[in-house]
This record gives structure tokens, sequence and C-alpha cells, in this order.
């Protein structure tokens, strides 16, 4: 019980719920409830190129041949990349930075992907990347993450079109949270920055 409520978004009477609920399921899927998440501490790693969540070094995108390697999306969180991908407007790859620029909580530029994501951008053979798309949540920290990003690609890869998703998601909200069709028109409709 104490363990369920250490997970993110549970509190007691929710870690209450889950308890009775696996109290009342079966020993067999209790088990592979168990099994899963031992599955996950042992198998799943980072993307050794993206840092998107992956089973071995690359992660299923940047494995597939068709996804184009000229464009680059960058988002917060794993989880950002599954509602990018639901809107089908998206066919390139992506960078996962981890989180966003926040000085208050002690989060800089050094806690996140952010130098590999430069480093990706200008050493880019042998085809070199087109476009960068900054998808960082329309939220203050991720508005100044999309800020920082802008400018050090402009001074590093001046050739390379960063653009931010379009105006119309739910200010303050999170990416995860908006719905397909928005995400779709937001993503079409970006804009250079
Ligand atoms: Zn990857």
């Amino acid at each position: 019980m104490t363990e369920l409520g250490k997970l993110p978004g549970i509190g007691n009477r929710t870690a209450q719920r889950l308890a009775f609920h696996i109290l009342r399921t079966s020993t067999e899927d209790a088990n592979a409830l168990a099994e899963a998440i031992r599955d996950v501490k042992e198998k799943i790693t980072l993307c050794e190129v993206c840092f998107n969540l992956a089973e071995g070094p690359l992660c299923a995108i940047c494995q597939d041949e068709r996804r184009d390697p000229t464009l680059i999306c960058v988002v917060e969180e794993p989880g950002d990349v599954i509602p990018v991908e639901r809107t089908h407007e998206y066919r390139g790859r992506y960078h996962v930075l981890g989180g966003a620029l926040s000085p208050i909580d002690g989060v800089e530029p050094d806690d996140l992907k952010i130098s590999q994501l430069y480093s990706r951008v200008t050493q880019s053979r042998p085809t070199p990347i087109r476009e960068v798309v900054l998808a960082t949540n329309p939220t203050t920290t991720g508005e100044a993450t999309a800020l920082h990003i802008a400018d050090g690609l402009r001074h590093r890869a001046p050739d390379v079109a960063v653009t931010r998703l379009a105006s119309g998601l739910p200010v303050g909200g999170d990416l995860e949270y908006a719905d397909e069709v928005t995400l779709g028109r937001a993503l079409a409709g970006r804009r250079a920055v």
C-alpha cells in the first residue's frame, strides 16, 4: 500500500482502491502485473539517440527507416511522444528532453538533454537536419525551454529551420492531454521562431 502510494498522481485513497482491486483480482493477473513492473525496470531503457523509452539501445521510432531523419520534434517527456504520434501529422524523429527548464526548481540546461540535441543537429551525417519542431508544453516552463533552445540553435545551426507549435493548444496545459485534432492542427500550422 505505501509502495502504491509512492506512484506519481496516486494519493492515499487511490492507493487503497488499487490495493482492493489487486485483492479481488486472480493470482494470475496479480502476478502478471508484478511481472510487468519488473519488466519495465529490467528491459526498458532510454534510446541512445532521442532518449525516448526503448527496449534495447534504440527506440522503435529511431529504428524505423521510413521516418524522416531530417525532422526532429522536441518534447519534454517520453509520454509526450504518444499524443504527437496519435495526430498522424508527423513523420519525423523525436528528441526527449527529460523535463523543462525551471530555475526555481533547480532545473538548468545541463539537467536536460539539450547539449545532446545540439550535437544531433550539428553533427547529422549524411543527411543534414532540416527542421526542429519545438513541441514543449504550452506552459511557462515549456515556453522558456523552447525559447532557450531556439536561441541555442540559431547560433549553432543557422541553416536549420526552428518552428514552434501553432497557438490553439490550451495555455498552461500539457501536451499529454491535448486532443489529437487540436494537436494535429497545431503541428500543421507550426511557425518559425
Ligand atoms: Zn530514439
